[in-house]
């Protein structure tokens, strides 16, 4: 079966180069993924019903016998209508096809099919508009629908997949032990496959399901618990002086309760044997740059050095920033290093970090390139961690010798679901704020009210603060979306002619950037209208208003994020949703939104609006992608599956045993951050 995962998508009949790059796009570039890439849904095809029990747009499956094949009807506009007639037993009903010639000769009059499609009424008389069908004679019970990409659509993936299953050696290694499977009642792997695809029966599909989750669920288990293991009893650097203490007296406030626990916890990791693998969740504004720094400041005063990396460039340089005004008057010296650090200044950076004279490097994944080399690289702290993926986290602990870790992220989760996805990982949660916040006000208008709040706006600006205003695209665009540079010049030529307006976007320089991150910072900007790459991390305390335009674009924890850059000094807040959406959903989130500013809540009510699969799926989280499994609902098979990981790696650690051997190579793909399977 592994080898399946070496045999390129193009192996099958019908897939060349170009189609291949699509399913390269469906995450399937060779046939072992391909067979784990799985339906996204079925139709089930089992229980036809008369059409005159259908509900309007509701697919469903009915048996009907053609008693006229469609014929060209009409032609009007370039468009061929065929329209026949079908009959259920009950009724007889109008089938209409377009531009469909071929329609003519592949159904067959007197002869009996399933049709599956939506139902439509006109006047009160149902019809199927370009329904799908099948003999009924030879009607599969169940169908998949995958996820489809332009150019690649459900039926062909089927095809493809038809034949992948095909290739399935006739006895397929199975990656889980035998014992494990039996115990608890698992099918083997290759009629997982059969049935996850094709099932003969919805009792079939469920007991595929049931398997494939617990495999993925366990080699996740087992990849971080190998992950975990791999690192225990390997020497950390050992930092036995406290020098947290001092640290906190070069802050220019007092830390919160929280961020003294946080730190005590990562400097108690730090003074041990083994390196520490800790995760500090705080939302967003709870301070976690300073718990960041203090690390950072107790790994040079034990005479070591600490990498703190960013998944921007903007962020990166707030961070160094930060630090710099922090440690100022101080020996120690940050540096600052990004995929924009001019060749010069890069070279001397670099070499002070090979010979160690700087103690704390600030960067992005430029952190991870080549060349960068530490003389005493003791800790490695990512901010933002569900912008990385497990891979790059463990690239920045290569480049010393089994560093500490700190992992940051704004992201609130359950503790006991983040205590089982960070299975690597122990946990400190930020569950305070700096004294003085008061709570962000939050109100959605519709679009009709901008008017009056960019008074709002300008009024705030005369009394010295700032805002953002947040749009959803960059340029222009042929939908009626708010972009960034179009907004912007309305502002400074009609609506706000008095304020100094400043735009931000990725598709500028990361100097233009920041220049204009710089400006607003120190008041030279009244309003900033950015896309959402003010979203991650940036702080400008004087920034009271949040507006955002097309709100209903965002996921919640999105929206919350974007509203954490507001509320950060003592200043009443204040987060303006602008969205004309009508759609339940949309204005749920408006509702949480406006009724809670706790990031926890925020987090709940957006699982439980979105649906566990699209929550994690979001990629929000720097999980691993799952392909089949459901964090949230599937949180019994988890805990199942990792008793059975810890079990099994206790009695063979490093998965040596011949049975086990199979079980290493798939724990192995999983691991990294990259997708099972
Ligand atoms: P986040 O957790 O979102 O990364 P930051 O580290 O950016 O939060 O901190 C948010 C703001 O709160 C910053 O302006 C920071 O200076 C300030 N801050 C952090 N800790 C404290 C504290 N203990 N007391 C007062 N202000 C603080
Ligand atoms: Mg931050």
């Amino acid at each position: 079966m592994a080898s399946l995962f070496q045999t390129p998508i193009t192996a099958l009949r019908g897939v060349g180069d170009k189609k291949a790059k699509l399913f390269e796009r469906i995450g399937a570039p060779t046939v072992g993924d391909l067979l784990y890439t799985f339906p996204r849904g079925y139709e089930d095809l089992s229980h036809p019903i008369p059409i005159r029990m259908a509900s309007p747009d509701q697919p469903c499956a009915v048996r009907a016998i053609v008693t006229r094949v469609p014929s060209a009807v009409r032609v009007h506009g370039g468009v061929t209508l065929y329209r026949g007639f079908a009959d259920d037993g009950e009724t007889v009903f109008p089938l209409t096809y377009f531009n469909n010639p071929y329609i003519v000769h592949v159904l067959h009059e007197g002869e009996e099919y399933l049709f599956y499609g939506k139902v439509t009424f006109l006047h009160l008389k149902p019809g199927m508009t370009t329904p799908e069908f099948f003999p009924a004679a030879s009607c599969p019970p169940v169908r998949p629908i995958y996820r489809q990409t332009e150019g690649l659509n459900s039926r062909t993936i089927q095809q493809a997949m038809k034949q992948a299953l095909l290739l399935l050696p006739e006895t397929v290694h199975d990656p889980l032990p035998e014992e494990l499977r039996a115990s608890r009642g698992l099918c083997p792997l290759r009629q997982a496959l059969e049935d996850i695809h094709f099932p003969s029966t919805m009792q079939a599909l469920e007991k595929a399901k049931r398997r494939l989750i617990f495999e993925e669920l366990f080699l996740l288990q087992i990849s971080l618990l190998l992950l975990k293991n791999g690192e225990r009893g390997e020497s950390g650097w050992r930092m036995t002086q406290d020098a947290t203490e001092e640290f906190w007296q070069l802050l220019p406030f007092t830390p919160t309760g929280a961020q003294r626990r946080a730190v005590r916890e990562a400097v108690a990791d730090m003074a041990g044997d083994s390196p520490m693998r800790r995760l500090v969740q705080g939302d967003v504004g709870s301070g976690k740059t300073a718990v960041a720094a203090a690390l950072c400041w107790q790994a040079a005063k034990n005479g070591a050095q600490a990498a703190l990396m960013a998944p921007t460039e903007l962020l990166a340089r707030q961070h160094f920033a930060t630090l710099s005004s922090f440690f100022s008057g101080t020996d120690v010296h940050p540096v600052l290093l990004t995929g924009s650090t001019p060749k010069k200044e890069r070279a001397a950076i670099l070499a002070s970090l090979a010979d160690g004279s700087a103690q704390v490097a600030v960067g992005t994944h430029a952190l991870l390139s080549e060349g960068v080399e530490f003389a005493r690289l003791a800790l490695a702290v990512t901010d933002e961690q569900h912008r990385f993926g497990v891979g790059q986290r463990s690239a920045l602990t290569a480049k010393g010798h089994s560093p500490h870790m700190l992992v940051m992220s704004a992201t609130p989760i359950p503790r006991t679901l983040a205590l089982m996805l960070y299975g690597d990982l122990d946990l400190s949660v930020l569950d305070e704020l700096p004294p003085g916040r008061t709570p962000v006000l939050t109100y959605a208008i519709p679009s009709e009210k901008r008017r009056r709040a960019l008074g709002f706006l300008r009024r705030h600006a005369q009394e010295g603060r700032q805002s953002y205003i947040i749009c959803p695209m960059i340029d222009e665009g042929d939908d009626d979306r708010a972009s960034v540079t179009e907004y912007a010049a309305r502002l400074r030529t009609e609506e706000l002619p008095s304020l100094r307006i400043g735009e931000l976007h990725g598709r500028m320089k990361p100097a233009e950037k920041e220049e204009v991150m710089t400006r607003f910072a120190s008041g030279d900007l009244d309003i900033l209208v950015s896309t959402t790459v003010v979203e991650v991390g940036v702080d400008v305390p004087n920034a009271v208003v949040m507006m955002i335009e097309n709100a209903e674009r965002y996921g919640l924890s999105q929206l919350h994020q974007l509203r954490g850059r507001v509320g950060r000094g003592s200043q009443q807040s204040y987060c303006i949703l602008v969205t004309d959406a009508q759609n339940q959903e949309a204005v749920s989130r408006m509702q949480v939104l406006c009724s809670t500013t706790d990031g926890f809540r925020v987090a709940d009510e957006d699982l439980r609006l979105r649906g566990p699969g699209d929550f994690f799926g979001s990629r929000q989280h720097g999980l691993p992608t799952l392909r089949i499994a459901d964090m949230a609902e599937d949180l019994s098979v988890l805990r199942d599956a990792q008793d059975a990981a810890a079990a099994l790696l206790r009695a063979d650690p490093t998965l040596s045993l011949p049975e086990h051997r199979r079980l290493r190579r798939y724990a192995q793909r999983t691991g990294g951050g990259q997708p099972a399977g």
